[in-house]
């Protein structure tokens, strides 16, 4: 399995990061996680041809993780001729989600929706094991604005899990989502804990399940005081542009 590091970012781009998103290839899928303001040229960038999307999964409703969505169609329809279906993953109804948001950004293009050959999947933002496609997906809650239906996710593909936490603060839920990944990749947001919405580095230091798998997790959704806190104590940070290799 290879994933394209898409962003790291956060919703400010700070550091001039992108905004986070992850490119998955797995045997013959290619799975987006996140689709943020910035993926489509994220995907120029890295000369991946949306229409070989087959899979995109949407942690929250924030324009850092799915407003690139309303381009990214548009373009399925007008540049890129969509060649096969894709599935469209997310919390709660995530077929309005989307309408809403080419209501606003495309207005007159909510038809887009039912021309493409896209496949509307609604996962339980409470959680819960499902099967999409030929992957079991399980779905966690996490706390984030509680609007936005924050939710992270876990892949199993061809047997090994990989994690994906989205937006989070540090609760009890995020060290269960870790004991189910072979590796993950986690927001940090902060160096030290503000307010209930996000990870600091202080809170993954104080937490006995991120040293026992400090090696299995990299973090995302930096910004500069939280990535170099992070490299100082010998986490994983990632870059725009790393690429991760597993083996399953
Ligand atoms: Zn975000």
């Amino acid at each position: 399995m290879e994933i394209k590091v898409l962003g790291t970012g956060n919703a400010f781009n700070q550091q001039s990061r992108m905004n986070s998103s992850f490119f998955i290839h797995s045997g013959d899928q290619n799975i987006l996680i996140d689709c943020g303001f910035t993926v489509p040229l994220a995907l120029h960038n890295e000369n991946i041809d949306p229409s070989s999307i087959d899979m995109i999964f949407i942690t929250h409703y924030h324009g850092d993780h799915y407003a690139g969505l309303s381009s990214l169609l548009l373009s399925l329809k007008y540049i890129y001729k969509q060649q096969k279906p894709l599935k469209i993953c997310g919390p709660g109804d995530v077929k309005s989600k989307i309408r809403e948001l080419l209501s606003v950004l495309y207005n007159g293009n909510e038809s887009l929706l039912d021309e493409l050959a896209i496949d509307f999947f609604s996962v339980p933002s409470e959680g819960g094991l499902l099967t999409i496609g030929e992957i079991e997906v399980e779905v966690y809650k996490m706390i984030h604005s509680l609007k936005a239906l924050p939710v992270g996710y876990v892949l199993n593909l061809n047997e090994f899990k990989i994690g994906f936490s989205g937006d989070t603060c540090w609760h009890s839920g995020v060290e269960q989502f870790l004991s189910d990944c072979d590796k993950a990749i986690i927001e940090c947001s902060f160096s030290e804990k503000i307010g209930e919405g996000h990870i600091s580095v202080d809170e993954l230091e104080a937490s006995a399940k991120i040293q026992q798998k400090k090696k299995d997790i990299y973090l995302t959704h930096l910004y500069s005081e939280s990535s170099k806190k992070a490299k100082d104590f010998g986490y994983n940070v990632l870059e725009d542009g790393d690429r991760l290799n597993f083996k399953s």
